[in-house]
């Protein structure tokens, strides 16, 4: 069995990640998007191997804005979502925006989740290490809700993901990570919704999971759409 069937045990789609985000590319293309006429933004995590996701719309957009915070929360808000659509391409007269957001998981090559190597490490290592520090935190019942000025993110994500979570339950690191993403997605469009103009302004959200398999990173897709003057397409 090949790791990427491996992982569908898991989730309902797979795709190796460089080529996920080639083909989101090539989607677009067709809905008159651009590396000149549009922007790019990436919301990930800052562990450092979710980082070739962002060299991946790199390599295909030409550029990248980065939205990124700790387990690919979107803390950049009004402001950040803002700084990028003002930096956007608009010389046709239209601006076009991409948004790519991924919070992420390990799963090695028996399965194990949460579970990762690291180059130059030794033993195991883990991912996504912020929303383990949380899930562990929860099954404790263990869970601070001060904002805390020396931990902010850690603080946020505790604070935001509280909110989906039913009092006294404590999910596993797999189900932790399809709430955060769920979450990540929801807080993102909301505020699109209240920003983009879409009769001047064209966008896309590409939304879901990314996967450190043994062999690579892959992308769980949960959601791929454009809206072009102000109809949704589905990718
Ligand atoms: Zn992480």
């Amino acid at each position: 069995m090949s790791v990427a069937d491996a992982l569908k045990a898991y989730f309902q789609r797979i795709e190796p990640e460089a080529e996920y985000i080639e083909k989101t590319h090539a989607a677009l293309g067709n809905h008159g998007f651009t590396r000149e006429n549009s922007i790019a933004c990436v919301g990930v995590c800052r562990d450092e191997i979710s980082q070739p996701l962002i060299e991946a719309v790199q390599h295909n957009w030409g550029h990248v804005f980065n939205l990124s915070s700790l387990a690919g929360m979107f803390f950049a808000g009004k402001t950040g979502l803002s700084a990028a659509m003002h930096h956007a391409p608009n010389l046709d007269g239209k601006a076009r925006y991409v948004f790519y957001s991924f919070p992420h998981i390990a799963i090695d090559g028996e399965g194990r989740v949460g579970v990762c190597a690291r180059e130059g490490r030794h033993g195991e290592s883990g991912a996504c290490g912020a929303l383990g520090v949380f899930q562990k935190e929860l099954a404790e019942g263990n869970v601070s809700k001060a904002i805390e000025v020396d931990d902010v993110e850690m603080s946020l994500i505790r604070a935001r993901l509280l909110e989906e979570l039913p009092e006294g339950k404590a999910p596993d690191l797999l189900e932790l990570t399809k709430v955060a993403q769920r979450a990540i997605q929801a807080d993102l469009e909301a505020l699109l919704a209240v920003l983009i103009d879409t009769s001047k302004s064209d966008y896309a959200v590409i939304a879901g999971i990314q996967v450190h398999g043994p062999d690579g990173n892959y992308i769980a897709p949960v959601a791929a759409y454009v809206y072009v003057d102000g109809v949704k397409h589905e990718l």
